[in-house]
């Protein structure tokens, strides 16, 4: 299972300009050869480019399904992915080995509001960066052999993911912006996780064959602060790219 799989790397000034975007091969070939050849599923958070460009090269090469808000799905569709499955809050699905639950999430604010929320231009095939809306943002449970994992992309202060869920053995929480930092303990003290990985956190603008590099905008050490002083459930864990941990 693959969840927001992203290899092309689009530069920060194709971004930022708004130029034409695609997803690159030759960086999803090099992505491609540290995965399992085939996968199940492919679970999106949310439609912005960062999540969803590679995911209909992805579907081709592995032969999963994709499971994502509607709007994302919409767009999976109008650049040829077939087996694309629209979920909403609440949904439960048994996947391979995993059941997959299904939960309300919320977009971080950039410079105070939600970047590309233009729902209407998911009806035609994506171009540019603005044309991956961000649709119907997700988080999702994934249980099996007595674990169970939660991940979302980010969210902000005071909104919780509905349905609840608590002890969950791995969080892997977005902290790419302020917002979701803001509600880093919350969400915590709400998932009692045996462990966290605190996610989105490198500078998403730069080829992995460079190495892990901390975004701009995150700030790892405030994090860990946090944590401490709060003292918070859980150990916080930090992986380098295609670096393997096994949950225990
Ligand atoms: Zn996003």
């Amino acid at each position: 299972m693959l969840v927001d799989p992203y290899f092309t790397r689009v530069g920060l000034w194709s971004a930022a300009l708004n130029r034409p975007i695609a997803s690159r091969a030759d960086r999803v070939d090099e992505g491609y050869k540290h995965l399992q050849p085939r996968a199940d599923a492919i679970l999106v958070t949310h439609a912005h480019f960062d999540h969803l460009l590679d995911v209909p090269e992805l579907l081709r090469r592995t032969g999963a399904k994709l499971f994502a808000g509607p709007t994302a799905v919409d767009l999976a569709r109008s650049l040829g992915a077939s087996n694309a499955n629209a979920v909403k809050p609440g949904d439960v699905r048994r996947i391979g080995p995993w059941t997959v639950r299904v939960l309300s999430a919320q977009h971080d604010r950039l410079f105070g509001k939600v970047p590309f929320p233009d729902r209407a231009k998911a009806r035609k095939p994506p171009v540019k960066a603005s044309d991956y809306v961000v649709g119907e943002p997700l988080a999702f449970v994934v249980e099996g052999s007595g674990e169970r994992i939660y991940i979302d992309s980010g969210g902000v202060p005071n909104a919780l993911p509905a349905p609840r869920m608590e002890h969950v053995d791995l969080a892997i929480v977005g902290v790419a912006l302020p917002d979701s930092r803001n509600r880093f303990a919350e969400i915590v003290r709400q998932l009692q996780p045996r462990y966290i990985l605190p996610s989105h956190q490198d500078d998403m603008f730069a080829p992995l064959g460079r190495g892990f590099h901390f975004g701009k905008l995150t700030n790892y050490p405030a994090l860990k602060r946090v944590h401490e002083k709060e003292h918070l459930p859980g150990e916080m864990i930090f992986l380098d790219y295609f670096r393997p941990w096994t949950l225990r």
